[in-house]
C-alpha cells in the first residue's frame, strides 16, 4: 500500500493521493481498463486483493481448471503485436498457461507500476460536494478519484456450503475458488468432493487420475458435453495467427461472442435422422458448439429442447457402465443447456473406476461435516482431503462485499436488495461516476467474457474521453433510462427455458438466504445487440445519462 495515505494518521491526504480513476481489480477487465485509460493520459491506480494479477485465473488454480472457450478466441484482441507474440499451447488452455499469459500482458504493457497488489477495498464513498470517490482498504488506507471503475468479476466470491460442522474437519479442506499455491497431492489419499458444476466436473476428472479413493457428493447433476481439447501444432499455430481478424469477426457476430454461431434451423424442422446426425457431429466437435451452435430453438421451445436432452442423456447412459449410477448422472429436473453446460474430458468414465464412488445426496442428504469427514443421513465417509466446488455468490456478490455509498448515503447493497437495476449494466442511478465493468444486466455476464470485457472497456474509455473533451466531470443515468433498461433486460429473458430452472444465471444460490428467489441477473439479448445499443447511446450524446 505505497500510495495510499492513512487518514487516521497525522499525515493529511495530499494531492498525490488523488487519481483521475481508481479501478478495483486486476483481472482481465481491470488490466485492460488500466491500459486504455493510461493511454488517454489519465492518472490511474488499480487496487487488487490478490498478490498477483489475473483475477479468476489467479484464484481458481484448482487441478483441472481450464478454458471452455477456444484459447485464441479468449485472449485480448487489442494488440496485434500481442496476438502474434503469444503462442497458445492448447486449443483450450489450462489455468497455469492462462495465468502466465496474463502476467506476460502485465509485463508487456508495463501495467504493474500502477497496480497495488494485496489491497482489498472494503468501502467506497461518493463525496457529493466535491464529486469524487474515496475508497478505503481493509487496512484503513484511503485514496480518491473522479471515476471509480469496478472490475471485480461476476464469479469471484466463493461460497462455502451451509452445512453444519464445516470448521470441524481435521484433514485438508479447500474451496476451488481459493485454491492454495502449493501442490496438493492426491496419491493414496481419500478425497471427498462436494459440487458437480463446471468447476466440480473439471476437478473431479483431474483428481480421479491420481487419487487413492474419490467420493463425489452430488446434489443435482448437470448435462456435460465433451471438450475435445488437443495441443496446437505449429501449422495450426501459423493458421491461427494468420486468421485473428476472422476469429474476432466470428465472435463479434455470434450471440455469446463465441466461435460457435447458432444454427438457423429449428430442431423439429428437420427429420429425426437428420437431427441425430447433427447432434452426433456437435458431440464429436471441440468446445461449446453443442450449446451455442445448436438449433436456434433448443433453449426456447420445450419440444426442441427435449430432443437434445434425450440425445445427451443417451450418451451419458452409454458412457457409464453401471446403469444405476448412469441414471443418477442424468439430470431429470432440467433440460440440456438450461444451466451452464460443463465441458469435460472423460468425466463420465471416472464413474467406471473402482476407486470412485458417487453419493447422490438428493437421496441421502449430507447431515454435517465431522472431524473425520462427511456424514450423510445413512453413514459417515472418512477423508484425508475435502474439496468444496460449491460455487460463488455470482454477479452481485463482489459488489455486496464492498460498502459502496452513493448520493444521500444510500448503499448499493440497499439499492439492489430486491435485485439489481442498472443502465446498460454499466451504471446505476444514485451512484455518479461509478462504472461497473461486467456488472449485473451487462452482456458480459453471458459471454465469452474477454470479448465483452473489451467492448465494456472500450465504451467506458470513449465515454471518459468524451467527458474530458467536453469538460464534463459528472455522469449518472436518469431514473427513466435505468427503468427502461432493466425492463428490457427482463424482456430478453422472456420465454427462455433457463428462467424456469434454479442456477446462478437466475441469481439462485441455496447457501445464501438472500439468494433463494429467482432474479434474472444476466443480459440475454446477445453480445451484438448489446453492443449496438451501447453504440447508439454514445452516438446520441450518451442519451439516458445526466452529464455535467
Ligand atoms: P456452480 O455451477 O454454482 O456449482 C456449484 C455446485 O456445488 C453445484 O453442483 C451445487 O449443487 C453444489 N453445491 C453448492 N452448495 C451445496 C451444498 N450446500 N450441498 C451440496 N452441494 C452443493 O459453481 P461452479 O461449478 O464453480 O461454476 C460457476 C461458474 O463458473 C460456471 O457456471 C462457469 O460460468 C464458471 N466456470 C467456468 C469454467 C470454464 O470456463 N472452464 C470452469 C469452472 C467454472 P446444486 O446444483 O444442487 O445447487
Amino acid at each position: 500500500m505505497n500510495n495510499l495515505k492513512n487518514t487516521e494518521s497525522d499525515e493529511p491526504i495530499v494531492m498525490a493521493d488523488r487519481y483521475d480513476a481508481i479501478i478495483i481489480g486486476a483481472g482481465i477487465s481491470g488490466m485492460y481498463q488500466l491500459h486504455r485509460l493510461r493511454k488517454l493520459g489519465l492518472g490511474v491506480r488499480v487496487f487488487e486483493a490478490g498478490d498477483g494479477v489475473g483475477g479468476t485465473w489467479y484464484w481458481n488454480r484448482y487441478p483441472g481448471a481450464r478454458f471452455d472457450s477456444e484459447s485464441y478466441s479468449y485472449g485480448y484482441s487489442f494488440s496485434e503485436e500481442l496476438l502474434q507474440e503469444w503462442d497458445w499451447q492448447e486449443h483450450f488452455s489450462a489455468q497455469p498457461e492462462t495465468l502466465r499469459y496474463l502476467n506476460f500482458v502485465a509485463d508487456k504493457f508495463d501495467l504493474r507500476k500502477d497496480i497495488e497488489l494485496g489491497t482489498r477495498i472494503t468501502r467506497a464513498t461518493f463525496n457529493e460536494q466535491d464529486r469524487y470517490w474515496e475508497v478505503q482498504s481493509e487496512s484503513g488506507n484511503r485514496a480518491r478519484a473522479e471515476f471509480l471503475i469496478t472490475a471485480i468479476g461476476p464469479i469471484s466470491v466463493p461460497t462455502m456450503p451451509n452445512i453444519d460442522g464445516v470448521e470441524s474437519f481435521q484433514g485438508e479442506a479447500y474451496h476451488t475458488g481459493k485454491w492454495p499455491h502449493h501442490t496438493v497431492d492426491f496419491k493414496d489419499k481419500r478425497v471427498g468432493i462436494i459440487g458437480t458444476g463446471a468447476t466440480g466436473v473439471q476437478v473431479i476428472q483431474e483428481v480421479a487420475k491420481t487419487v487413492g479413493h474419490l467420493t463425489v457428493f452430488q446434489r443435482r447433476p448437470n448435462f456435460c458435453a465433451p471438450l475435445h481439447n488437443s495441443p496446437i501444432d505449429e501449422a495450426t499455430q501459423r493458421k491461427i495467427k494468420g486468421s485473428y481478424p476472422e476469429i474476432f469477426k466470428r465472435c463479434r457476430e455470434s450471440h455469446g461472442a463465441f466461435l460457435h454461431k447458432t444454427d438457423s434451423r429449428a430442431a423439429l424442422e428437420v427429420s429425426a435422422e437428420e437431427r441425430e446426425v447433427f447432434y452426433e457431429k456437435l458431440y464429436s466437435e471441440p468446445g461449446f458448439g453443442i450449446w451455442m451452435g445448436n438449433f436456434r430453438d433448443i433453449l426456447v421451445t420445450q419440444e426442441a429442447n427435449d430432443t437434445i436432452t434425450d440425445f445427451v442423456s443417451r450418451k451419458i447412459r452409454e458412457r457409464v457402465s453401471d446403469p444405476v449410477i448412469a441414471e443418477k448422472l442424468v439430470p431429470k429436473d432440467h433440460g440440456f443447456g438450461t444451466r451452464r453446460v460443463p465441458l469435460e474430458t472423460n468425466y463420465y468414465e471416472v464413474y467406471n473406476q473402482d476407486n470412485v464412488l458417487l453419493v447422490d445426496i438428493s437421496e441421502t442428504p449430507i447431515h454435517n461435516i465431522s472431524r473425520k469427514g462427511i456424514v450423510t443421513s445413512i453413514r459417515e465417509y472418512e477423508f484425508d482431503i475435502i474439496i468444496y466446488a460449491t460455487g460463488f455468490d455470482a454477479i452481485t456478490g463482489a459488489f455486496d462485499k464492498i460498502d459502496i455509498q452513493g448520493v444521500n448515503g444510500q448503499t448499493l447493497k440497499e439499492k439492489w436488495i430486491d435485485g439489481p437495476s442498472t443502465y446498460l449494466g454499466l451504471q446505476t442511478a444514485g451512484f455518479p461516476n461509478l462504472l461497473t465493468l461486467v456488472g449485473p444486466h451487462n452482456a458480459a455476464t453471458f459471454c465469452n467474457i474477454p470479448r465483452c470485457i473489451e467492448q465494456n472497456v472500450d465504451w467506458v474509455t470513449d465515454l471518459i474521453r468524451f467527458m474530458r473533451d467536453n469538460n464534463l466531470h459528472y455522469i449518472v443515468p436518469t431514473q427513466e433510462a435505468e427503468e427502461s433498461w432493466t425492463e428490457h433486460v427482463f424482456e430478453t429473458a422472456e420465454g427462455l427455458l433457463f428462467t424456469k430452472v434454479d442456477s446462478w444465471f437466475m441469481g439462485v444460490n441455496r447457501n445464501l438466504p438472500h439468494k433463494l428467489k429467482r432474479r434474472f441477473l444476466l443480459y440475454a439479448g446477445g453480445a451484438p445487440a448489446y453492443r449496438e445499443r451501447c453504440d447508439a447511446v454514445a452516438a446520441n450524446g450518451y442519451e439516458g445519462f445526466l452529464l455535467e
